[in-house]
């Protein structure tokens, strides 16, 4: 008995809860079978970081077609920059009955929402806001300001918790992504119907 359509996961939580850090642990493990959305955006290249495999490093311009053209499954601008779902991905993802991990911010993952009510919706939280800050801080890739910044948006973005699904406490990625692991199997088990 096969499943038809996939599952769309969705992992959100304020900037620097460790989002990045969960998802790269989890697609580096090889008992996982979900296939990561790549998102788009307009943010200048981190060193270390690859076109394509990172993220799609577009211009303002060109996101703005992108925009436009409807190729977007949900964007937004977070802290002066654009970042968004290509949509084609997902969809013919799903549609080949493979499970999609989207790693995105509050804002998108309330827009992904309204479209796919019917995906699984995993919050991710900081043990403290203090170990917020200092996780952002020790990143060490933003000024001051930024820093001011991205606190900000994360206290009203921890206030979204309660339209998500589950709730998972990052106080060690290991733990975070055996839970996120086993959400996914559980919430398949739930799903089966023959
Ligand atoms: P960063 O600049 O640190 O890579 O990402 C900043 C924030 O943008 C993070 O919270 C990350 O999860 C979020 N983000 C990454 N890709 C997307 C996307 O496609 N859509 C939305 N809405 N947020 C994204």
């Amino acid at each position: 008995m096969e499943r038809e359509k996939g599952l769309l996961i969705v992992l959100s939580g304020p900037s620097g809860v460790g989002k990045g850090t969960v998802r790269k642990e989890i697609f580096s493990q090889t008992d996982v079978s979900f296939e990561y959305s790549i998102s788009a955006t307009s943010r200048k290249m981190r060193e270390g970081e690859v076109n394509g495999v990172d993220y799609f490093f577009k211009t303002r311009e060109d996101f703005e077609n992108m925009i436009k053209n409807e190729e977007l499954l949900e964007y937004t601008e977070y802290v002066g920059n654009y970042y968004g779902t290509p949509v084609d991905y997902v969809k013919q993802t799903l549609e080949e009955g493979k499970d999609v991990f989207l790693e995105i911010e509050v804002e998108g993952a309330k827009q992904v929402r309204k479209k796919f009510p019917e995906g699984l919706f995993i919050f991710l939280i900081p043990p403290s806001l203090t170990e917020l800050e200092n996780r952002i801080k020790t990143r060490g890739t933003e000024t001051d300001e930024l820093i001011r910044n991205r606190m900000a948006v994360a206290k009203d973005e921890l206030k979204m918790m309660s339209l998500y699904d589950y709730v998972v406490e990052n106080d060690k990625v290991e733990n975070a992504v055996n839970k996120i692991k086993a959400i996914v199997i559980a919430e398949h088990c739930r799903r089966f119907r023959v």
